[in-house]
């Protein structure tokens, strides 16, 4: 049997006692970083052994575990923090154990993207995760687009490096949207500062961001919805060459929304 195990984000006392039991009695633990892992296991005198599983041999090391498997070892899964498989490696394991049938599971624990989100205070209904943001303005301008339009909270990884100029993009766009900035979730200095753009961007250029770091986005007004459904059609123009036509058509298939309503909007109706 294989199982992904959800393992703390920064409070080693985050586990499960599953977790814990499914981590003893397993012949072998894969590890994103065994020395990264070692720290938990140690903590819990957990002696197995280990086998890096990292994104760069996660597909050369698939026919070994395989076999493992199909011989009827147990087979533990972890990532450096969090539950494995969210913008962590698994995907391609899983897939195959779906392909051949062979049994797995996943124990459920931290997962920074959700506890993000229920310190935010935004709506909890409707969510998208989108993973990490683009470095890259161009594609970063894209993306910010589509969240600002979605009709629920947008969660993103963002780095503290990246995080000003992610804040003054956002500016630019919806300088009033709502915003959170989750901080070092479960460790000392945790945070969950909320804010406009311009808001944060004040505080973080005084305390310049650390640690990890989510963003989340609330979900707009309808009028700034509308706004932004404008903006997208003429993006959609501007970098995919399309008619108006064919960007109404597009962006209502992006956002969920009737063409007809696109259409009024789009011109004025
Ligand atoms: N699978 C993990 C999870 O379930 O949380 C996420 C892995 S992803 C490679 C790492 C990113 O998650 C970090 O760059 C940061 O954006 C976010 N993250 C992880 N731990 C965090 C924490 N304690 N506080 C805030 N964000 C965190």
């Amino acid at each position: 049997m294989l199982i992904f195990i959800a393992t703390p984000i920064g409070n080693l006392e985050d586990i499960s006692g599953r977790a814990l039991e499914t981590l003893k009695a397993s012949d072998l633990i894969l590890c994103e970083d065994t020395r990264h892992s070692q720290i938990l296991l140690q903590r819990y005198s957990i002696q197995k052994p280990l086998l890096s599983f990292h994104q760069f041999n996660e597909k050369e090391r698939e026919a070994r575990i395989l076999a493992d498997l199909r011989e009827g070892k147990t087979i533990s899964v972890l990532s450096d923090a969090g539950t494995p498989l969210i913008s962590d490696p698994g995907l391609p394991l899983v897939q195959a154990c779906i392909r051949e049938g062979i049994p797995f599971t996943a124990i459920p624990g931290p997962c920074s993207p959700i506890l993000a989100l229920s310190l935010s205070g935004f709506e909890t209904d409707r969510f998208q995760f989108v993973g990490f943001l683009p470095r890259e303005k161009g594609p970063l301008k894209e993306t910010l687009h589509t969240l600002l339009f979605y009709r629920g909270t947008s969660i993103a990884f963002e780095s503290p490096e990246r995080l000003l100029s992610t804040l003054s993009a956002i500016e630019a766009l919806a300088p009033e949207r709502e915003l959170a900035v989750a901080r070092e979730l479960t460790k000392k200095f945790e945070e969950c500062r909320r804010g406009t753009a311009t808001e944060l961007l004040a505080h973080f250029r005084e305390c310049a961001p650390r640690g990890e770091i989510v963003l989340l986005i609330r979900a707009g007004s309808p009028p700034e919805t509308e706004i932004d459904l404008v903006e997208m059609v003429e993006l959609l123009k501007e970098l995919h060459g399309l008619s108006t036509k064919e960007a109404i058509r597009a962006a209502a298939k992006l956002k969920g929304v009737p063409k007809s309503e696109v259409y009024r909007i789009v011109h004025c109706i």
